[in-house]
């Protein structure tokens, strides 16, 4: 199937009579008639549903969906897009080991990595997307685990050479985990340009309509974890929380990975949704490629109003011809980038506050790439703590104005703006 029937049907198939749409199974627990039964399942020598902190079948349906999507052999859905980050490189990566990310990823994200997985022992080693050769091989060390990028970067808008990291991460025997959030499987497939994990905030253009938190978890099913049995010993040597279980001989490359997270991570972390979230996720996802395309022409259109604006200083929008990004956008996402256009106007903090102040139809938000048009100004929100000097180190200027444009009427967009920026 095409990604737009797989955003319909995948995941699901209605039985005889059964419900058509995924129906939400929310129940802790599922009923067994033996304890034999039951013990089978707790053993992972059978497939089946004991208790929702691990696994959920409509969290499971969805996850399958979105499998499809990404064109991976197996998924999961997390409580959030944190939960997301944190389970893909922590299923790969304990005390003593090492990752490689790219310097331009979510705040969130990288607080995760650079302070909370620090504490637990893990290395960080972050390079810019557009390091030289040297710069990225110089960063890898005998006991890294892997490497860590964003398709389109949140809120710098940088797009990753996807290939590029994917090269660099097989040359070391790891593999590559990309977060596909901004781009989304509609735009962007990472796996079929080497990325071997994908992650999600599926609270993001996958929901879309600013309803539920969420993240997903794919695996693209072709790192050969066996090649690198002394690498990865989580997933190659016995676990003995499940009965001495060998995840890369017991569930192969493409079911390794989400079985060795949903079995220890979810079982020990229990950042589970509930099979309400996922409900809500799949009606976002049914209708996500018609909205990607509209979020794409709205976020074009838009910036390329705000470059030709005599009052706006610059525009970052990886579509533009004029973005430096845009060969590898051309390769990576020939049909649209997302709807997040970044801009700034002189006069720093103070005037960026002003312009958004007088905005009517996109709304101050700490949100981003939903069908509601909204706005926020990274330096006086979510990058509150850091001063001028530290905000342009990590891609994100004083002045810098977040613009994620939604899927209403551009015409009512680029009007809210003109009146805004006139008054200042
Ligand atoms: C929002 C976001 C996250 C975190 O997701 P939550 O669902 O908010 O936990 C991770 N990565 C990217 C790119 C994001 O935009």
């Amino acid at each position: 199937m095409r990604k737009d029937t797989e955003c319909i049907h995948a995941g699901y198939t209605p039985e005889n009579g059964g419900p058509r749409m995924i129906p939400i199974i929310e129940s802790t627990t599922f009923k067994y008639d033996s304890s034999s039964d039951m013990a089978d399942l707790f053993d992972l020598k059978a497939p089946g549903y004991f208790y929702s902190r691990l696994q959920n079948p409509t969290c499971d349906m969805v996850a399958a969906k979105l499998a499809a999507l990404e064109g991976g052999t197996a998924g999961m859905l997390t409580s959030s897009g944190q939960a997301a980050n944190f389970f893909s490189v922590f299923n790969l990566a304990n005390a003593g080991d090492h990752v490689v990310s790219a310097s331009t990823i979510y705040g969130g994200t990288f607080n995760l990595f650079q302070v909370t997985m620090k504490k637990m022992g893990i290395d960080f080693t972050f390079v810019e997307p557009d390091c030289t050769d040297d710069e990225l091989e110089a960063a890898f060390r005998p006991n890294t685990k892997a490497v860590f990028g964003e398709t389109i970067a949140n809120p710098a808008l940088k797009v990753l050479d996807i290939e590029r990291f994917a090269n660099a991460a097989h040359a070391h025997g790891v593999p590559f985990i990309i977060d596909n959030t901004f781009a989304t499987p509609i735009n962007c497939r990472p796996i079929e340009w080497g990325a071997d994990i994908v992650t999600h905030s599926t609270t993001k253009y996958i929901d879309g309509h600013d309803s539920s938190v969420g993240g997903a978890i794919i695996d693209g099913g072709n790192f050969d974890w066996m090649a690198h049995k002394d690498k990865f010993p989580g997933l190659t040597t016995p676990d003995d929380s499940y009965h001495g279980t060998v995840y890369a001989e017991a569930f192969g490359n493409g079911g390794a990975f989400i079985t060795k997270a949903t079995a220890q991570l979810m079982r020990d972390f229990g950042s589970s949704p509930s099979a309400f979230s996922a409900y809500i996720i799949n009606l976002g996802i049914e209708s996500l490629s018609v909205r990607m395309k509209r979020h794409c022409e709205n976020g074009l259109a838009i910036a390329e109003y705000l470059e030709k604006h005599p009052k706006v200083k610059w525009v970052t929008y990886p579509g533009l011809k004029s973005s430096p990004d845009y060969e590898l956008t051309q390769k990576y996402m020939p049909n649209g980038t997302c709807g997040v256009v970044a801009f700034g106007l002189d006069g720093g903090r103070a005037k960026a506050e002003e312009v958004m102040g007088h905005l009517k139809v996109a709304m101050i938000a700490t949100h981003v790439a939903d069908a509601h048009t909204c706005v926020l100004h990274p330096a006086s929100s979510t990058h509150r703590q850091l001063t001028d000097d530290e905000l342009v180190a990590c891609g994100v200027r004083p002045e810098m104005i977040r613009y994620s444009a939604g899927i209403e009427d551009v015409n009512d967009l680029i009007e809210d703006l003109a009146q805004a920026l006139d008054q200042v």
